[in-house]
């Protein structure tokens, strides 16, 4: 049976109440993720449960880099800069389909933040911690060559430039094919199981009660190990332990927006001086352009962060006045997303002071919490959790586990043939693409989206092609909404449309032509009754009430 196929879930579910478990992971995002697959590649049999979908939560809401941490260095938060470097190469490794270095802009403006030399010593002493490879040193431009590097900068604000490498990500696919690669050396990842409280015996949890979101039925799970990995909800499934509530997150909302190329036609990735001295990205990509982001206090909705027209005139406000002939205006921003960051609390700092660093808390109730950390750090923290549980499971049970081996773990859709570069890879499965009718630009943002998992898409699509069904969608969507329910436990129009392919984020002229035709080949394919239909309908609107380009 294909353990993380939505057309077997109900089967999957039984199965897992079937087995024993020696560890449950609660939070699907990719903390949850990372935990599951370095605890199952020791040998250990993991239960991942998750409220919603997987990466619904901060992991698919961030900026989407897989960062060096240059922006650490400023607080002097060297292990972290350190450890997000070192850590990025190994991302890379492991998903290269995922991870796309990109040369970032950083221009030297008059009464900026940073001279050009102080930049470069913040440079050198970022490559040298973060063990940057040599090809991907900085490069200091001059005015001109920054000029014709961007040529929208302002020649009279503009002093020089520095262009440094940060990698892109898709930080939803990247928490999906994490646990892909967990599923296939046997996790069970359950979505829609929403953990609602433990069960204890003399003091110790040895169970959870998890509310099946889907069927509405509850279920209970036991294992020795329990990790909470809830990210802006560590404090509440921490209240859920009877034993303590120590509140030990702060939250604070990022917003992105994004806009058409053609309204900000920047040639590159920029990263550079607000009017309030911050700093922002702008960040082509797949023919859009985002922008973020914001660093606010948040106390509001966490699963629905609002964004209110403030923070929208705040990063319009950022870029018009940077850039000063762009003239961006509210009706520009086609799409947007917010996301809370579960900061570790620190009081009386400011919201961009609070460190990023992940903080583990270990309850005499044996449930082991870790907050806040980094996407790019997932798997360092991953490995200090499990470090922990190998720690407790030896004065348990006297047995040793190995030692994390997950930097040589490739994920699901990164196994490139030996001695193949990816450039090569991406060139190779593009020209089969053009043979195929697909164009080269849907090419190479599939390769990018499934990695070497894309023949499987392919040979879906060669035959959807000849045997169309009616009310199908256009075939490579179709293709790959057959892929993500087959292969990628894609349970929701939502699912599909925002995290297995990012399409409400950089394709909304897509999402607004077949958003209800997705629902209706959903609905057939995984055999929903109208109460059913009604709910992802009703789940699908919640999650686009942000973006008016939709309705409008
Ligand atoms: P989440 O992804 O939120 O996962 C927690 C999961 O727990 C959720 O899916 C939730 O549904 C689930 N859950 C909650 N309650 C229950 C329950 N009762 N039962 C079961 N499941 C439950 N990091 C980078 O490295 N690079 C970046 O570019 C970057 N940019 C960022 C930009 C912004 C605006 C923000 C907010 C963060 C950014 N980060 C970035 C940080 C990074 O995104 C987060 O550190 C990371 O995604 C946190 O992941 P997580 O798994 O801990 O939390």
């Amino acid at each position: 049976m294909k353990k993380f196929s939505s057309i077997n879930r109900s089967h999957i579910v039984n199965e897992a109440l079937q087995q024993s478990f020696d560890l449950i992971v609660i939070g699907g995002g990719i903390t949850g993720a990372g935990i599951a697959l370095d605890a199952c590649s020791r040998g250990l049999k993991v239960l991942l449960l998750e409220a919603q979908d997987f990466a619904s939560g901060t992991s698919g809401k961030s900026t989407k880099l897989v960062h060096g941490g240059l922006r650490y260095l400023k607080q002097l938060e060297l292990r972290l800069v350190a450890e997000v470097g070192k850590e990025r190469e190994i991302v890379h490794r492991n998903a290269p389909h995922l991870t796309k270095p990109e040369k970032m802009l950083l221009p030297i403006i008059r009464n900026g933040s940073l001279g050009k030399l102080s930049a470069r010593v913040g440079m050198w002493m970022y490559e040298w911690l973060a063990g940057v490879k040599q090809e991907e040193w900085h490069q200091v431009l001059s005015k001109e060559k920054a000029l014709a590097a961007e040529p929208l900068l302002d020649p009279e604000k503009l002093l020089a430039g520095i262009l440094f490498y940060e990698y892109k990500t898709d930080d939803a696919r990247l928490c999906i094919e994490v646990l892909k690669q967990a599923v296939d050396k046997g996790v069970y990842a359950l979505s829609y199981m929403k953990v609602l409280s433990f069960l204890y015996r003399e003091g110790k949890i040895y169970g959870v009660n998890a509310l099946d979101v889907l069927s509405n039925t509850e279920h209970q799970f036991t294992a020795p190990y329990f990790v909470n990995a809830g990210g802006p909800w560590v404090d509440a499934i921490d209240d859920l332990d009877q034993q303590q509530n120590t509140h030990k997150l702060h939250i604070t909302k990022g917003i992105h927006i994004v806009v058409d190329a053609k309204k900000l036609p920047v040639k590159q990735a920029l990263y550079f001086d607000t009017f309030d001295k911050r700093m922002i990205f702008v960040i082509p990509r797949e023919g859009k352009v985002y922008i973020g982001t914001t660093d606010t206090f948040y106390e509001g909705d966490l699963r629905y962060p609002d964004v209110s027209l403030a923070d929208k005139n705040y990063l319009l406000k950022c870029v018009n006045t940077f850039f000063s002939s762009t003239a961006l205006e509210l009706s520009d921003i086609e799409s947007v997303w917010a996301g809370v960051r579960p900061l570790v609390n620190k009081p009386g700092k400011g919201p961009s002071e609070i460190s990023r660093k992940d903080e583990m808390f270990f309850y005499p109730s044996g449930l082991l919490t870790i907050a806040g950390g980094k996407l790019t750090g997932y798997r360092k923290m991953a490995q200090r959790v499990v470090d922990k549980i190998a720690a407790l499971h030896v004065s348990a049970t006297g047995k040793r586990l190995p030692a994390c081996n997950t930097a040589n773990i490739s994920l699901s859709g990164g196994t490139i043939p030996a001695g193949k570069k990816f450039s090569d890879f991406l060139k190779e499965k593009t020209e089969q693409a053009l043979r195929l009718g697909i164009s080269a630009e849907e090419a190479k943002n599939l390769v990018y989206r499934f990695g070497s998992n894309i023949d499987q898409v392919f040979s879906i699509f060669i035959t959807i092609q000849q045997k169309p069904e009616p009310g199908q969608l256009p075939a490579l969507l179709e293709a790959q909404l057959l892929y993500c329910i087959d292969q990628e436990m894609c349970m929701s129009p939502s699912d599909f449309l925002i995290r297995r392919t990012g399409y409400l984020y950089f394709h909304i002229d897509q999402v607004k032509a077949h958003q209800f035709t997705v629902l209706e080949r959903m609905a057939v394919l995984l055999n929903w009754n109208n109460e059913q239909k009604d709910w992802h309908l009703a789940n699908w609107e919640k999650d686009i009430q942000l973006i008016n380009a939709i309705r409008s």
